[in-house]
C-alpha cells in the first residue's frame, strides 16, 4: 500500500509518499508560495535528482494536482499513475478534546475540524483546505487525520486545567492541549524499543526542541503533562516565542506601550524568545556561533534557553516522582551537542551522566549519549512525524477494509 502524507499550511504544502511494505519514502517535497504567481514546487524523488518548478499555483486544489503530476511524471515520477496512491494522511495541529486518536475522514470529522478553527485559527483552516484539495483530486481515496494534540489527551485534569474560573473551560474549552504530540509519541516509542523495555514501565521526559519547542512527561507510556498549553506559545523559550511569562505582563504592556491585542500577540509569538534576547537570530546555530565569537547577548539568550529546559525537566521529574529516560529530538535536540551538554551538565543530581564522546557523535540513528553508569538513560532520537502519520493512516485504512 502507498500512503501520501500531507502537511498543509496556509501558503505551503509538504508531502511524502510512503511505500508501506517497507516504510520507505518514494518521494518527498513541498509547494511554497501558494496563492502567488511564482509558486515553487520542490520535488525530491528517492534515488533521482531534485526538481524545482516555478509556476502559478493559486490554491490548494492546484497544489495537490501539481504534487500528483510530479509523483506520476515520466521522468521525475515514482509511480505510474495516481491510482497507486491508496490513502492520504494529513497532519492536523488541533484536535481539541474530540480527537483522542487518529481517524478516517468523514463528513462528521470535517465538521469537527471546522468547529476547532477557533482554537487554531492559523492552522486548522489550512489543513481543511488540504483535505478538500485531496477530495477534489483523488475523490475515491480514503483520507485519515492525525492530530498534534491527540497524544496529550491522556493528561489528567490536574495537568490540563488552568487555575482560572472554571466557566471559561466549560464555555470556551480553555485548557492545556499540548502540541508536537506525534513527535513525542514517536520518539518515546523508538526509545523504549532501543532500551528493550516496555514503554509503560518507563518514566520519560521527551524534549522536542526545534524552532518551536516543548517538553513532555510520559508516565505509563502516556502523556502526563506537557509544556505547551492552549496554544503553542506556553512553556519553553523558543526561536521567536516567549514561552512562560507572567500573564500580568500582557495588560501592563498593552497599557504602557499602547499596544492592541493583535500587536501584543504578535510580540509574544514573533518578536520574543531567542531572537529578542540575542538580537542576533531565532536560529540556534547562529546564536551559538555568535556566542562563540564573544557576543554577550547571544550567550544570555543561550543560557536562558538552557535554564528553562532544565527547569522543565526538573519539574517533570518531580511530577512523575522520578525519571529514568531523557530524550532529545527535533532540529536543536538532534543536532546540537552543545545544547544537550549544557542542559545535562546542570541536572546531574537527577542521576544524569553524559558521555561526552557519545554526545559528540553525529548520526541519523537513535542513540544513547549517557555513560553506562548513568542512572537516567539519555537518548537522542531523530523524530519522524510523517512516518507516524503514514503508519496511522495505513492501519486505519487496513482495519476499515477488514
Ligand atoms: P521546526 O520547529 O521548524 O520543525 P526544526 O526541528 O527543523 O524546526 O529545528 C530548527 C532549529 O534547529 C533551528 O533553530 C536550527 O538552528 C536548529 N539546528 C539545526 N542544526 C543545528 C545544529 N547543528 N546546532 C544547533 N542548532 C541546530
Amino acid at each position: 500500500m502507498k500512503v501520501l502524507v500531507i502537511n498543509a499550511g496556509s501558503s505551503s504544502l509538504k508531502y511524502q509518499l510512503y511505500n508501506m511494505t517497507d516504510e520507505s519514502v518514494l518521494a518527498s517535497g513541498r509547494v511554497e508560495r501558494i496563492g502567488m504567481d511564482s509558486s515553487i514546487v520542490t520535488h525530491e524523488p528517492t534515488g533521482k535528482p531534485e526538481v524545482r518548478d516555478v509556476s502559478e499555483i493559486l490554491d490548494h486544489v492546484t497544489a495537490v494536482k501539481r504534487v500528483i503530476d510530479m509523483l506520476t511524471h515520466d521522468e521525475h515520477g515514482v509511480i505510474s499513475s495516481m491510482d497507486e496512491i491508496d490513502a492520504v494522511g494529513h497532519r492536523i495541529v488541533h484536535g481539541g478534546e474530540v480527537f483522542k486518536n487518529s481517524v478516517l475522514v468523514t463528513a462528521e470529522v470535517k465538521n469537527e475540524i471546522k468547529r476547532l478553527f477557533d482554537l487554531a485559527p492559523l492552522h486548522n483552516p489550512a489543513h481543511m483546505m488540504g483535505i478538500t484539495a485531496v477530495d477534489n483530486n483523488l475523490p475515491n481515496v480514503p483520507q485519515a487525520v492525525v492530530f498534534d494534540t491527540a497524544f496529550h489527551q491522556t493528561m489528567p485534569a490536574s495537568s490540563y486545567l488552568y487555575p482560572i474560573p472554571k466557566v471559561l473551560y466549560r464555555r470556551h474549552k480553555i485548557r492545556r492541549y499540548g502540541f508536537h504530540g506525534t513527535s513525542h509519541a514517536y520518539v518515546s516509542d523508538v526509545a523504549a524499543s532501543y532500551l528493550k523495555k516496555p514503554l509503560n514501565e518507563l518514566k520519560m521526559v521527551t524534549c522536542h526542541i526545534g524552532n518551536g519547542a516543548s517538553v513532555t512527561a510520559i508516565l505509563d507510556g502516556k502523556s502526563y503533562d506537557t509544556s505547551m498549553g492552549m496554544t503553542p506559545l506556553e512553556g519553553l523559550m523558543m526561536g521567536t516565542r516567549s514561552g512562560d511569562i507572567d500573564p500580568a505582563i500582557v495588560p501592563f504592556v498593552m497599557g504602557k506601550e499602547e499596544l492592541t491585542l493583535s500587536e501584543v500577540n504578535s510580540m509574544l509569538n514573533k518578536h520574543s524568545g531567542m531572537m529578542a534576547i540575542s538580537g542576533v537570530s531565532s536560529d540556534m546555530r547562529e546564536v551559538i556561533d555568535a556566542m562563540n565569537e564573544g557576543d554577550e547577548n547571544a550567550k544570555l539568550a543561550f543560557d536562558m534557553y538552557v535554564y528553562r529546559v532544565r527547569k522543565y525537566i526538573g519539574a517533570y521529574a518531580a511530577a512523575m516522582n522520578g525519571i529514568d529516560t531523557l530524550i532529545f529530538t527535533a532540529g536543536v535536540g538532534e543536532n546540537s551537542s552543545v545544547l544537550r551538554e549544557a542542559v545535562c551538565k546542570g541536572i546531574t543530581f537527577l542521576g544524569i551522566e553524559l558521555d561526552d564522546e557519545k554526545n559528540a557523535i553525529r548520526s541519523k540513528e537513535a542513540r544513547e549519549i549517557s555513560t553506562a553508569a548513568s542512572r537516567v538513560k539519555v537518548l537522542v532520537v531523530p523524530t519522524n512525524e510523517e512516518l507516524l502519520i503514514a503508519r496511522d493512516t495505513f492501519e486505519l485504512v487496513q482495519n476499515a477494509s477488514k
